[in-house]
């Protein structure tokens, strides 16, 4: 670094840096004092069987609830964590808890419920990713068979066969592989069937324009028939009318997220949603 260059160096790199980076340098110790204080919190989603409309699944996904700014989305601090390395300790609190929830849910008599958990391509590439899921899975007593870990595609892109190894060590621990956002990267067929996964969920960027986007409405369809014929369930992501979901519905879509059922809500707010359909 600019250190090595000597004293003369060291001042320059003070003069020249960018706001934007004084910015990233206050955030990122902002970041590393909210997850020592605390200060993380998951929301989940509901994940709906379409066949049956029953919740089957929670996506969680992490808040930063800042005792000034209140809850600031993850779209603003997981960019900073993902290049600063907070992304490791921050990513195992995250599957931790997430797991500690799932547990905790079983422990209150819902029905079975998968988690899912997203993991970012940093966290999946230079982190031991396999090792923390295991303690845990571990520690907390939450089935593997109940975990889902998602990753996008741009993190199967790079170093591919490191990637398939590392979710082959994963799949050996029990749990389901999802990609995220799919359709978005440049992943091929062919490329897919290469990698351990059961899950595809089609980002939300197709389904947005349901059922106006002639183009959209073809895409769907051919990613729901080509996981089909890999054997892998699909997701769909963002739906939000009664419209996209009749879509999904007669496309034979297995399931879906989207404000259309709820929005992320806190885990007692979860779990009050599984109650109220139990009872109705
Ligand atoms: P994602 O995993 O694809 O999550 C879906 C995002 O879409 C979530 O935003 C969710 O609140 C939002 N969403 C759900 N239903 C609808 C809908 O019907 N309409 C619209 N317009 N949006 C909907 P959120 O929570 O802000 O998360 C954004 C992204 O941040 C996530 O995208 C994921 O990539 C990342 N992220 C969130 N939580 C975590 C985490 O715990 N770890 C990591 N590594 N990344 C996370
Ligand atoms: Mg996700
Ligand atoms: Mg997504
Ligand atoms: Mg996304």
């Amino acid at each position: 670094g600019a250190k090595a260059l000597g004293r003369g160096a060291w001042c320059f790199y003070t003069e020249e840096m960018t706001q934007s980076a004084r910015d990233r340098l206050t955030l990122e110790s902002r970041l590393r004092l909210a997850l020592a204080h605390g200060h993380m919190v998951l929301h989940y989603q509901p994940q709906i069987d379409i066949a049956t409309g029953r919740i089957v699944g929670a996506e969680a996904l992490v808040r930063w609830n800042d005792p000034e700014e209140g809850l600031i989305a993850p779209g603003r601090f997981i960019p900073v964590a993902e290049v600063s390395g907070i992304i490791g300790p921050l990513g195992e609190w995250i599957i931790g808890e997430a797991c500690r929830q799932g547990q905790r849910w079983r422990e209150e008599g819902l029905p079975a419920l998968t988690v899912a958990v997203n993991v970012s391509p940093r966290q999946f590439q230079l982190t031991d990713l396999v090792g923390c899921t295991a303690s845990a899975l571990q520690e907390t007593g939450f089935p593997a068979a109940m975990l889902e870990l998602e990753i996008t595609e741009s993190a199967l892109a790079e170093r591919e066969d490191e990637a398939r190894q590392t979710m082959r060590r994963l799949r050996d621990l029990g749990l389901r592989l999802a990609v995220d956002d799919f359709g978005t990267g440049y992943s091929s067929l062919a490329q897919l069937k290469r990698f351990p996964i059961d899950v595809l969920k089609i980002d939300q960027g197709f389904i947005r324009d349901i059922p106006h986007s002639a183009d959209d409405m073809a895409i769907s369809a051919a990613i729901i028939a080509m996981g089909h014929s890999m054997g892998l369930k699909v997701l769909a992501e963002g739906v939000e009318t009664a419209e996209q979901l009749a879509f999904l519905r007669e496309r034979g879509c297995d399931s879906f997220q989207g404000y259309h059922c709820s929005r992320p809500v806190p885990a007692a707010a979860f779990a009050a949603l599984v109650r109220a359909q139990q009872a109705g």
